[in-house]
C-alpha cells in the first residue's frame, strides 16, 4: 500500500515536471513546396530559434535559420519553407532556447509536379540590359531577406483568394526544360501558379501586410510584392494597372492591380506566388487549390448553325 502510494507519487511529480517542461508538435514528413508548421507550446515562454538543415547538409548549404513567432499564451509557431526542388531524403530540425535543444528528423517527400512539353529557350542578356536584370534580382534579394517582426498573418494561416474566380493554367512547381546558349540545358521548377485571368481582372491582397514593391520589371512586368511579416511575402506578377504604391499598408481582401500579361508572358494570366525566407512554396498551403482551367468547348461554325452539313 505504502510502496504504491510512494509509485503513484512520483508519478504525478513525474507528470508535473513535464508538464512545465515544453512540448514540441511536428510533422513527420513533408512534401516539396510545402510548409512545415511546427508548433512549440512553453509556458516559461523562452525564446525558440529553429535551424533546417536539408538533406546532404553541410555540403548541401541550403540552411534555414528563423527565430520562432510568438502567439501569445505560451505557445510559438515556426513555419519552414519546403522548396519545390528540395532534395528529398531525412533532412532535420533543430529547435533550440538558451536551456534545450533538440533535434528532430523529417522526411522530404518527392512531390508529383507536371512536367511542362516543349523547351523554353533563356535569352543571355548583355549590357544595360544586363545591369537592369542584376538589379532587379538584388532587389528581390533585398526584398526576401526582410523579416518585419509584425505577423499580419493567421495562425490557421488562412489567405484569401487573388482572383474572384480561380482557375489554374499553369500550376505550382510545373518542370520546365529551359535552355540558353551559355548554360545548356537545365530545368526549373515554375515558382507560382498561373492564374486565368481576362486583362483588367480586379486583383486582391492575399493577406494584410505592407507593400514592398509596386513597379515594372523586365520578366515579371508590373508586379506587387506584400510582405505579411515574419519572412512571408505574396507576389503577383504581369499586371497592367497597379492600385497601391511601395510603402502602402494593404488589408486582406484590398483591390491592388488590374490583371495584364506585361513582362515575358504569352498571354494576359495572373501569376501568383508565394515566398517563405526567399523560398517559394506552393500557394495552396495558404488557401485551397483551384481546379485546372477549361478551355471552353469553341462555338460550331455559323454554316453549321445553321443547319447546313
Ligand atoms: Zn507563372
Amino acid at each position: 500500500m505504502f510502496r504504491s502510494l510512494t509509485i503513484a507519487l512520483s508519478i504525478f511529480f513525474l507528470s508535473s515536471a513535464f508538464a512545465e517542461a515544453a512540448s514540441i508538435n511536428m510533422p513527420k514528413s513533408a512534401s516539396q513546396g510545402e510548409v512545415v508548421k511546427i508548433l512549440i507550446t512553453d509556458p516559461n515562454n523562452e525564446e525558440y530559434r529553429i535551424q533546417f538543415s536539408p538533406v546532404g547538409w553541410p555540403q548541401n548549404k541550403k540552411i534555414i535559420l528563423i527565430s520562432a513567432v510568438n502567439l501569445g499564451g505560451g505557445k510559438q509557431m515556426a513555419l519552414i519553407p519546403i522548396a519545390p526542388d528540395e532534395v528529398t531524403g531525412l533532412a532535420l530540425i533543430t529547435i533550440f532556447a538558451a536551456s534545450s535543444g533538440n533535434t528532430h528528423a523529417i522526411e522530404i517527400k518527392k512531390a508529383n509536379f507536371q512536367v511542362a512539353k516543349g523547351v523554353t529557350f533563356v535569352g543571355d542578356p548583355k549590357g544595360k540590359l544586363k545591369e537592369k536584370f542584376d538589379d532587379e534580382k538584388n532587389e528581390l534579394k533585398r526584398i526576401f531577406a526582410l523579416s518585419t517582426p509584425e505577423r499580419f498573418w493567421k495562425e490557421d494561416l488562412k489567405f484569401v483568394a487573388p482572383l474572384k474566380d480561380m482557375a489554374v493554367t499553369s500550376p505550382f512547381g510545373q518542370i520546365r526544360h529551359k535552355f540558353s546558349r551559355k548554360d545548356g540545358k537545365w530545368d526549373a521548377n515554375h515558382f507560382g501558379a498561373d492564374l486565368h485571368a481576362d486583362v483588367w481582372t480586379h486583383v486582391y491582397a492575399a493577406e494584410k501586410g505592407i507593400v514592398r514593391l509596386a513597379t515594372k520589371f523586365l520578366a515579371e512586368g508590373k508586379i506587387i510584392i506584400i510582405d505579411h511579416g515574419y519572412g512571408l511575402f505574396s507576389l503577383y506578377f504581369h499586371l497592367s494597372r497597379l492600385q497601391v504604391h511601395d510603402g502602402d499598408f494593404v488589408k486582406k481582401g484590398d483591390m491592388i492591380a488590374l490583371s495584364g500579361q506585361t513582362g515575358a508572358s504569352i498571354g494576359p494570366h495572373l501569376h501568383f506566388e508565394i515566398r517563405l525566407n526567399g523560398v517559394a512554396v506552393s500557394p495552396w498551403n495558404f488557401m485551397q487549390e483551384p481546379p485546372m482551367f477549361k478551355q471552353k468547348a469553341a462555338s460550331p461554325p455559323f454554316w453549321k448553325k445553321r443547319g447546313a452539313k
